[in-house]
């Protein structure tokens, strides 16, 4: 009965292709989902924009650009206290963004802890 079978494999292709689809929508998902340091970076970057409103690299330039964004002076790489220190941020606009940083990733490491004794000499 071959009939009978191409229909099996139809059924079998198509139950694949749900798995297919599922697995690749978990995918999207999981990069959408955004971590608690994430959203601690966005929250914490969006009180630094408040107090700092204008494109440091257009002001070196001369221009007054609103800041959209906050990057790092120095990339943090794996250094905690270079990714949280805001004397290692500067606000920059979309464009100045988009040249500095481009689309590499930035990873977001755990927020220190208002308590941390940091800088302290004993
Ligand atoms: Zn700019």
């Amino acid at each position: 009965m071959a009939q009978k079978d191409d229909v099996w494999e139809k059924r079998k292709r198509a139950r694949q292709a749900d798995d297919d689809a599922l697995a690749r929508r978990d995918h999207l998902l999981s990069r959408v989902t955004k971590s608690d340091n994430e959203k601690a970076w966005e929250k914490a970057g969006a009180e630094y924009l408040k107090a700092n409103q204008w494109c440091d690299e257009c002001d070196k330039r001369g221009y007054m650009t609103p800041a959209d964004y906050v990057v790092h002076i120095t990339a943090p790489k794996d250094s905690q206290v270079l990714f949280w220190d805001i004397r290692n941020w500067k606000g920059v606009c979309t464009n100045c963004q988009r040249r500095l940083v481009g689309t590499a990733p930035l990873k977001f490491l755990d927020p220190i802890p208002q308590d941390a004794k940091l800088y302290t000499v004993k």
